[in-house]
C-alpha cells in the first residue's frame, strides 16, 4: 500500500501554488511582510508587494481599492517611483486627509481574468535583499501587464497624483529650508 500523491494547492484568485505547510496566499504574503518589515534592505521592494498582491487579490478588500494600487503600481513601474516601506511610512501621514476624499470616488476596476504570470509565492526563495527586491519588481510588472485594459485610467490618474505632488514636496522643500 501506498499512500495517494498529494494534491498541489493553489489559490483560486492569483493561481499560485501554495506550499505545503503555509495553507494559502494570504500565510505566503505575511512571510513576506514580515521579511520586509524587519530588514529595510527587504523593504525597499514593500509597495511592490503589497500592490502586487492586493490586485491580485481584489475580492478580498474593498472594490475602489483595485484604483488606488493600480494607479501606484503605475508609478512604480512607469516613472520608478519609490516602493520603499519607509517612503510608505512618511507617505502615510501626509495629505492623507486630503486625498482620502478623491480616492473615494475612484471607480472600481474589474480585475482581469488572468491576473499575471507571476505571484507572492515567486519571492519566497529569495535570500538576500537584492534577491527579493528583483523578485518584487518582476511579480509587480507581471501584475501591471496584466491590468493592462485599465492602463490609460491608472496611468492618467499617476500623472494628477504623483507628478503633481511631487512637484509640489519640492517648492514646499526649498520654501521651509
Ligand atoms: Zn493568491
Amino acid at each position: 500500500m501506498h499512500s495517494p500523491p498529494k494534491e498541489m494547492v493553489h489559490c483560486n484568485l492569483c493561481g499560485a501554488v501554495i506550499p505545503d505547510g503555509l495553507g494559502n496566499c494570504d500565510a505566503i504574503f505575511h512571510t513576506v511582510l514580515e521579511r520586509e518589515y524587519r530588514d529595510p534592505a527587504f523593504g525597499e521592494a514593500h509597495l511592490f508587494s503589497v500592490d502586487a498582491y492586493a490586485l491580485q487579490h481584489s475580492e478580498k478588500h474593498s472594490p475602489r481599492s483595485n484604483a488606488f494600487h493600480l494607479m501606484r503600481l503605475c508609478w512604480l513601474v512607469e516613472h520608478g517611483g519609490s516602493a520603499s516601506i519607509r517612503q510608505a511610512q512618511r507617505q502615510g501621514h501626509v495629505r492623507h486627509d486630503s486625498r482620502e476624499e478623491s480616492y473615494r470616488r475612484f471607480p472600481f476596476l474589474e480585475p482581469p481574468v488572468s491576473r499575471g504570470d507571476l505571484t507572492v509565492s515567486s519571492l519566497l526563495p529569495a535570500l538576500t535583499p537584492e534577491d527579493h527586491q528583483r523578485l518584487a519588481q518582476a511579480w509587480g510588472r507581471s501584475v501591471w501587464t496584466a491590468w493592462s485594459g485599465h492602463q490609460t485610467w491608472a496611468r492618467e490618474q499617476a500623472r494628477r497624483w504623483y507628478i503633481r505632488t511631487e512637484k509640489v514636496d519640492a517648492k514646499a522643500e526649498k520654501g521651509t529650508g
